[in-house]
């Protein structure tokens, strides 16, 4: 986290801080998570910038709560128009029907769409399916150089890892066996989201439970875990995309 940016919290939401050479106060709210920032002057201290938060509660919820809804919006039917995320970043979704000899496939173009490319006649579960294979994809390709880097980091080994679609949880570790799996989910999630999961799974073969020593592990290893788990956990883990 730069050092530039902190954040304080009012009525349970984190409020990121940015102190700038401003003259006005500037609040937004960010999709796709509701992330809240005050861009401020200098001399204002955090004490006024609360109470300026406060002062905007029902304007901050009113807010987030739109993109919650956005986020859980009706089921998807895999077509054009539609919003998709991949690494915390909204696309729009491109399908292209291919006659023989197709390749199913998806990739990002310019910036801002999601193309998904599927045999003519494909059904929402093909294309579903299409789309799925795509973000587990992109996460096996993700995972090596994280775990590899983070094992260097920790100091501890896995045997085996995998990414799986999972209801109730952002990852496992199994501690006998040193195995992690990494819900399928994060692909959508910003980067630092997948990383911070690696870490925590990563840790438990350190200390099984959370416990305080596995905190202050966390602390070591990923000082800003804190902010990346309430950005990860703003939404709850399963909105009917995966539902199937
Ligand atoms: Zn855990």
């Amino acid at each position: 986290m730069s050092t530039k940016t902190h954040k304080i919290s009012v009525d349970n939401i984190t409020i990121d801080v940015v102190r700038k050479n401003i003259k006005n106060l500037h609040l937004a709210v960010y999709p796709p998570y509701g992330r809240v920032r005050i861009a401020t002057p200098r001399h204002i201290d955090d004490e006024a910038l609360r109470l300026f938060a406060i002062s905007k509660l029902s304007w901050i919820k009113k807010h987030r709560s739109k993109f919650k809804q956005q986020k859980c919006q009706s089921p998807r039917e895999y077509v054009s128009g539609e919003s998709h995320y991949y690494k915390g970043q909204r696309y729009l979704l491109n399908v292209i029907y291919q006659k023989a000899p197709f390749r199913n496939k998806a990739e990002i173009r310019n910036k801002k769409y999601l193309d998904l490319y599927v045999r003519e006649g494909s059904n929402k579960q093909q294309r579903r399916r299409v789309l799925t294979e795509w973000y587990r994809h992109q996460l096996k390709y993700l995972i090596p150089g994280l775990i590899e880097k983070w094992e260097g980091t920790i100091g501890v080994k896995t045997n085996d890892w995998g990414v799986k679609r999972m209801k109730t949880k952002w990852g496992t570790c199994n501690v006998r066996a040193k195995r992690v799996w990494i819900n399928l989910e994060l692909a959508k999630r910003p980067p630092q989201c997948l990383e911070y999961i690696l870490v925590h799974e990563l840790v438990h073969l350190l200390e099984r439970n959370h416990n305080i020593r596995f905190t202050s592990y966390m602390d070591k290893f990923l000082s800003n875990w804190r902010f990346i788990k309430e950005e990860l956990n703003s939404f709850p883990i399963s909105y009917g995309d995966w539902d199937y």
